[in-house]
């Protein structure tokens, strides 16, 4: 056995950290944009991204201005030569833990052993959804089969829709989705319905939403089109379109590790500069509650570049709050 006290710092794993004024952990739409605007002030940024985004599988994404149905790799692209551009410190990897030292000191370790450090912390990890085990939707998931109205129910005008779900998300999503068509069935897919108002009830059958609750044994498609679902009871049922009122989680404990302030739903709450309740731990994009959408999660990211830059910014370099809002 060798003498410890002759071996290396990295035979000892202690290796030493590479140290950035801030330290963002996800490069979606969020990260991405925070990392930018973070560079743009000069600030020296490392943005570390696994790679394993939510959208991955939609054919394109929809109501980004400037840039309509482009597709999630090509936007990640743009985006990572603009940072490239500005100097920001790109790291496809997996953060595995982050600690804070101190309130200057944030610590990164990813799965290889590399330490890194930031005096800030950007958390723009996203979440995960929870996919219904039916074959033949890994064929359409992503051009047919969609998780957000907001982002895909234009493309549903006048079409037949099927709802998979239970509980106030799946009436939730009917109800919005009746924007566009007045064709819609919710299917709860051999769960019990779970509709414990008697509002929900009430308004789907005002609506003429009609709930079938048998299993889905088979998604039938040409391609990535829907075309029907097949129920275990032998009835089959024509559709356009399937939404998808599935579960989320946080696609990773980062925020837990941190002991964030969380909701029920795993989601890091913060305030409206996208500061968590960590001192200098700021959090945004789909990590936060609110709207799940890419230009939301592409501005959140530069608000919070915004508050980061302002507190790193010398006291002697700030005027002082006034009392009174300013008109
Ligand atoms: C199927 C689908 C279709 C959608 N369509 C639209 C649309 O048409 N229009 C629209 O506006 N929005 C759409 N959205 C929503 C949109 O994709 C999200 O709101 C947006 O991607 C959120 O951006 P984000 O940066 O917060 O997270 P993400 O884009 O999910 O990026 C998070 C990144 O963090 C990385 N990460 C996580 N943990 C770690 C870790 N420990 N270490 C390193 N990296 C890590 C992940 O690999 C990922 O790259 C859609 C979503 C889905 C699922």
């Amino acid at each position: 056995m060798g003498d410890p006290a002759s071996s290396t710092k990295e035979d000892r794993g202690e290796r030493d950290s590479v140290a950035f004024d801030v330290a963002i952990v996800g490069g979606g739409p969020a990260g991405l944009s925070g990392a930018i605007w973070l560079a743009r002030y000069l600030h020296r940024v490392l943005l570390v991204d696994s790679g394993d985004p939510r959208n991955w599988e939609t054919r394109g994404i929809n109501g980004f201005l400037g840039h309509p149905g482009i597709r999630p790799a090509e936007l990640r692209g743009l985006g990572r030569d603009e940072a490239r551009r500005h100097g920001v410190e790109l790291v496809d990897a997996m953060c595995e833990t982050v600690s804070k030292i101190d309130d200057e000191t944030f610590e990164l370790v990813l799965t290889d052993g590399t330490h890194y450090r930031g005096r800030r912390l950007l958390l723009t990890i996203g979440l995960k959804d929870v996919w219904p085990d039916i074959p033949g939707l890994e064929h359409v998931y992503g051009n047919d089969a969609h998780v957000c109205p907001d982002c895909d129910g234009r493309d549903c005008t006048e079409k037949k829709v099927v709802v998979i779900g239970t509980g106030r998300k799946a009436v939730g999503m009917a109800l919005n989705l009746t924007t566009w068509t007045n064709q819609i069935i919710i299917c709860t897919n051999g769960k019990p319905a779970d509709f414990d108002l008697p509002e929900y009830c009430q308004k789907l059958d005002a609506l003429n939403i009609p709930v079938i609750q048998a299993p889905i044994t088979r998604i039938h498609h040409a391609g990535s089109r829907v075309q029907s679902l097949d129920f275990a009871e032998g009835m089959s049922l024509d559709t356009d379109k399937i939404f998808l009122a599935v579960a989320q989680y946080p696609a990773d404990d980062l925020g837990a590790q941190l002991r964030c302030e969380r909701d029920a739903g795993g989601h890091i709450i913060v305030d409206d500069a996208y500061h968590t309740s960590v001192r200098n731990c700021f959090a945004a994009g789909d990590i936060v509650p609110g709207p799940q959408l890419a230009i939301a999660a592409a501005g959140d990211g530069a608000i919070a570049a915004l508050a980061i830059h302002k507190s790193l910014v010398p006291e002697a370099r700030k005027l002082e709050k006034l009392e009174v809002a300013e008109y």
